[in-house]
């Protein structure tokens, strides 16, 4: 099957990015969300990001008005049904992807492939909770999606080969590289990252070393472009807590417990760079730590 229209579900920062990439890639794009602020904001930024690019000569001025042109905002999800392929990309929470896919069902022409972005959870579960798990599997970009080359692939145990093959050719279409992984908790990437981000935040609760310590080690000690609270207050403290959770939940191994102090960080609603402040504060000209 060929796909050209695509429907993305959640404007925030993964669903903007994903948008941004498929539309550069020719693909008729129609982004949801059910707040019209963040779709106001995703455009402003995919419009900024891509100028970005056309400053570094990676796409022309011609390139990102014809991208611009191809993405068509939207607050109703029922439009999105007409689509050859959906991504959902909305907040964390099973039980708002399940409740998506079930008002989309009945607007879904019969050929439609469905696939979350989720981070965490259960694609076989997802997809046991629509009318066509054939039809249904995980797409997982990373963030930046604009800048990250890699996107997990996981089918769900009854993924279909053809939607396999479809949503693989996507991948190609947008000249990333796709690695495969059986549905388990976090998948392959975040099984490995998140457990390590939740470690350092327990160095940071027990005292072992502060914010710009713990950061400046694994930087300078482990040569990762971006130390781990950083890291986190970039993906979401919220996000990281969610996938703590899950790999808690299902693995079901006391290893996986979330550091308190990210609870607590959650609670008083720091949730990192996208609320301005998480483990640093980015109000000011240059981040800080919070406490
Ligand atoms: P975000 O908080 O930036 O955006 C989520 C968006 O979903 C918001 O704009 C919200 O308004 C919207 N939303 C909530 N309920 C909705 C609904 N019922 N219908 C439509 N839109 C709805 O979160 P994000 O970081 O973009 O994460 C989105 C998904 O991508 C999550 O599943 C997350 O696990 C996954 N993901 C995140 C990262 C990351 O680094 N942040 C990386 C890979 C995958």
């Amino acid at each position: 099957m060929t796909i050209e229209t695509i429907g993305v579900i959640g404007a925030g920062q993964m669903g903007s990015g994903i948008a941004h990439v498929l539309a550069i890639a020719g693909y008729e794009i129609s982004l949801m969300d059910v707040d019209a602020d963040r779709l106001a904001a995703a455009v402003a930024k995919i419009g900024k990001d891509m100028d970005r690019q056309v400053m570094r000569a990676v796409i022309t001025e011609e390139g990102r008005a014809l991208a611009l042109a191809r993405i068509r905002t939207t607050m109703k999800l029922p439009e999105l049904g007409e689509s050859d392929l959906v991504i959902e990309a909305a907040t964390e929470k099973e039980a708002v992807k399940q409740k998506i896919f079930d008002d989309l069902a009945e607007h879904l022409r019969p050929e439609t492939i469905l696939t979350t972005n989720t981070s965490s959870l259960s694609i076989t579960r997802l997809a046991g909770g629509t009318s066509r798990p054939e039809q249904f599997m995980g797409l997982h970009f990373m963030n930046p999606v604009p800048v990250m080359q890699l996107i997990e692939l996981i089918r769900g145990i009854a993924t279909s080969k053809e939607t396999f093959e479809a949503v693989r050719g996507v991948v190609d279409r947008l000249g990333k590289t796709a690695v495969v992984s059986e549905d388990y908790p976090g998948f392959i990437v975040n099984r490995i990252l998140i457990p390590m981000i939740n470690e350092a935040i327990y160095a940071l609760y027990e005292g072992v070393g502060s914010v710009i310590d713990i950061d400046r080690s694994m930087k300078l000690g482990a040569n990762h472009p971006m130390g781990p609270l950083e890291l986190a207050d970039f993906i979401g403290l919220d996000t990281c807590l969610a996938i703590m959770n899950v790999l808690h939940d299902g693995l079901a191994d006391t290893k996986y417990r979330p550091c308190p102090l990210l609870v607590k960080y959650v609670e008083a609603g720091w949730l990192g760079r996208k609320v301005t402040r998480g483990f640093y504060d980015y109000r000011g000209d240059t981040p800080v730590p919070s406490r």
